[in-house]
């Protein structure tokens, strides 16, 4: 199968022109490269969807609070290349910084409230800098179906609501979090771990299976899960951001759990922050 890989916004316009003037359905799968199973999940899933399924990689600098985070994020040109075209893939549109942005931005997207907890209060204005370009991405490649792992709850929110407000004419597919056979979320930073760090690291998720057993059990006090969440983490040597029980949709904290819950971590192992959440259902 034939897999296009374009720089700039005109190239892909024009390409993307004839195709919807043919009749294709065009699918987006937003990434930072690096890929893995995780975004194989995304872009198989588009391919099987849409007659056209565009994968953007682009490591965007706007969404970086830390420098070194962005200097040493992980970059896999060739292989994403590769990937891309055995999962389905018709475009990767990878372009440079200057392409996205030729001058310093003026005008930005900000989805207030649902970015302002979680990792919105350890990353200032990293969801600012996720809302602008994703909602860039939008305009640029006009997809019918854009595609976003559960992996990433809190940007999924933040997504769905600027999508809601602003009436961007796509649906957005959330795709369940793939894991490695341990349980830990596949993510493009698991590769700066150190195996003693990677053996610790699916501790995570045992922790947020272990508070969504215990939501479904009956539990109700939020505050109750998060304790524990916080002490397991601590005392498996993790740095722990937050361990938190947050309504899915606005992201805003629960005190009595009633219905569906988020429970989402945040925490660092070594050099590495890592994510992780799931879903659970309390008593309604
Ligand atoms: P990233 O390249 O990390 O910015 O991620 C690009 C997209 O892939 C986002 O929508 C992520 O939520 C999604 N993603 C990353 N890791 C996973 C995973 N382990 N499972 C499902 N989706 C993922």
């Amino acid at each position: 199968m034939t897999l296009q890989v374009i720089g700039t916004i005109a190239a892909l316009r024009a390409e993307l022109a004839a195709r919807r003037q043919a009749g294709q359905s065009i699918g987006l799968a937003p990434t930072m490269g690096a890929l893995h199973e995780g975004h194989g999940a995304l872009i198989r899933r588009s391919a099987r969807e849409n007659a056209c399924t565009v994968v953007s990689v682009f490591v965007n600098p706007t969404q970086f609070n830390d420098a070194d985070d962005y200097r040493l994020y992980p970059r896999t040109p060739e292989t994403d290349v590769a990937l891309c075209r055995d999962w389905g893939a018709q475009i990767v549109f990878a372009p440079a910084v200057p392409e996205m942005y030729p001058e310093p931005p003026l005008a930005h997207v900000d989805v207030e409230r649902v970015s302002g907890k979680l990792c919105g209060a350890f990353r200032p204005g990293h969801f600012r800098g996720v809302a602008t370009v994703v909602a860039k991405l939008f305009h640029i490649v006009q997809p019918q179906k854009a595609y976003f792992g559960q992996k990433d709850a809190q940007q999924l929110a933040v997504i769905r609501r600027m999508v809601g407000d602003l009436n961007f004419p796509v649906e957005i597919v959330a795709v369940p979090t793939v894991r490695e056979p341990d349980g830990l979320a596949m993510s493009s930073r698991n590769r700066r771990l150190s195996a003693e760090e990677r053996r610790q690291a699916p501790r995570i998720y045992q922790a947020l299976l272990e508070a969504a057993r215990a939501v479904e059990a009956g539990t109700r006090q939020a505050g109750e899960v998060r304790r524990r969440g916080l002490a397991l983490l601590g005392d498996a040597g993790f740095r722990v951001e937050y361990f938190e029980v947050v309504d899915p949709d606005t992201i805003q904290p629960v005190d009595e759990i009633a219905g569906t819950v988020l429970i989402a971590a945040a925490a660092w192992l070594g050099p590495v922050r890592l994510i992780d959440n799931i879903l659970a259902r309390g008593p309604s």
